[in-house]
């Protein structure tokens, strides 16, 4: 991936140091240490089967990979891995690479938190109260938070949120149309997630275009494991696929998106199935894997070629359900400058892409095949003479959380 050059992203004006980027689940801890200014990655790496057997992390540095074998029975002894890698492998967190702040990425941060905040006990306290919002991600975040504090107790500590960028979508857009009750008690709304990743590709685009953030209107299409399309009218979410969880939306690697409200109740009366059945099957088992036996697109990819009847069903549905929210988000938008692809998928399926642009003529998008199928960084895919234009962006949700932290530390307003 390239890295967009250091002097077009802006003034930092908490400084460029390097930020200990913190991404903890339930079962893996990835870190970054990132210089907040450049975005230049000084170390990376990732313990995983935390709590499980066969516990294994690795550390690269300076383009080497570390790797290591070890049972890791806790967030607490994942933490001791990050911080060993660190002193046997390098950089030097107690010497000249020493963070100046540490950044968490929290996803669900619900309607209290629309910026990045500093993390106090009082924080941690709201974030333990949002665990049933992000039943399956929070409680991961959070145990990475409390290992951090332990482990650099004088170092500031950052929540960033994947929710936060659409705090600004109107009320309109994040309401349902459900019982005031649900609404009122249960906080029952539309949140969004991916937010680093839209806020970061949306800046890059408008950045790209040659224009002010404050007057461009782009479509985001974070394609990953999970995915979901966001519109961003003049720097600001106005519209985002996914809503109360990250289940809503897109078709995704083991979740469905959008899906018809009575479904659970039809399966109950049909196949006696019960709510936790259901919300593991819409979780872990539905998408790709339904459809075509595989969560990983670029397999699904693969059997298509070979004429695999169902891996063309999957990628049909895909890329139907994509065009239909693109299509939705422009007209939100009003005016569409640029449609934007990012993450694993968007940033590494040229066919994905030309299913989708080739018919999105209707929004003024024409497709350079060439540049298209020769992606390398960031790239235009649509021809000079597009009326909208379409970008390949490389994500960076890394860089993005350490810019956040830093600009918090120098005391500025996000967003
Ligand atoms: P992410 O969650 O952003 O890491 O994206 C993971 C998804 O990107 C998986 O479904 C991968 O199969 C997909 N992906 C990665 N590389 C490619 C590729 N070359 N072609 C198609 N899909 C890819």
């Amino acid at each position: 991936m390239s890295m967009p050059d250091a002097q077009d992203d802006g003034p930092v004006t908490g400084g460029g140091g390097p930020v200990l980027v913190i991404n903890a689940g339930s079962s893996s801890l990835k870190y970054q240490l990132v210089l907040a200014g450049s975005g230049e990655a000084l170390a990376s790496g990732l313990v995983e089967r935390i709590g499980l057997e066969g516990g294994h992390a690795q550390h690269t540095v300076t383009g080497t990979e570390h790797e290591l074998e070890r049972e890791i029975p806790d967030h607490t002894a994942a933490f001791e891995v990050l911080t060993a890698q660190f002193a046997e492998h390098g950089p030097d967190l107690a010497g000249a690479s020493a963070p100046v702040a540490v950044g968490h990425r929290v996803v669900h941060g619900g309607a209290r938190f629309a910026t990045t905040v500093l993390i106090d006990e009082e924080v941690l306290g709201t974030l333990r109260d949002l665990v049933p919002l992000a039943p399956l991600h929070n409680p991961g975040n959070i145990a990475g938070i409390e290992v951090a504090l332990q482990a650099f107790p004088d170092l500031p500590q950052v929540a960033v949120f994947d929710t936060a960028f659409h705090q600004t979508l109107p009320e309109a857009a994040h309401t349902y149309a459900v019982p005031l009750s649900w609404r009122q008690t249960f906080h029952v709304r539309r949140y969004g997630f991916h937010g680093t990743s839209h806020a970061y590709v949306s800046r890059r685009t408008a950045e790209l275009l040659g224009r002010p953030v404050e007057d461009t209107n782009v479509v985001v299409l974070h394609l990953g494991n999970g995915a979901s399309a966001c519109a961003v009218a003049g720097g600001r979410s106005v519209d985002t696929s996914m809503g109360l969880t990250p289940l809503e939306g897109l078709v995704m690697g083991t979740r469905p998106g959008d899906l018809d409200p009575g479904l659970p109740a039809h399966l109950s009366r049909v196949a006696g199935m019960t709510l936790p059945e259901f919300d593991h099957a819409l979780n872990k088992e539905s998408g790709l894997k339904a459809l075509a036996g595989d969560s990983d697109f670029r397999t699904v990819t693969e059997l298509r070629a070979a004429g695999d009847a169902a891996a063309a069903l999957a990628f049909d549905v895909v890329v139907h359900r994509l065009v239909r929210h693109l299509g939705a988000l422009a007209l939100v938008l009003g005016r569409l400058d640029a449609v934007t692809f990012t993450a694993g998928i968007g940033e590494n399926s040229a066919v994905l892409r030309a299913a989708v642009l080739e018919r999105a003529g209707l929004l003024g998008i024409e497709l350079d095949h060439d540049a298209n199928d020769t992606v390398a960084g960031e790239t235009r895919i649509s021809t000079a003479d597009s009326r909208v234009a379409a970008f390949v962006v490389p994500t960076n949700e890394e860089w993005e959380i350490a810019r956040e932290a830093a600009q918090l530390l120098a005391g500025q307003s996000l967003h």
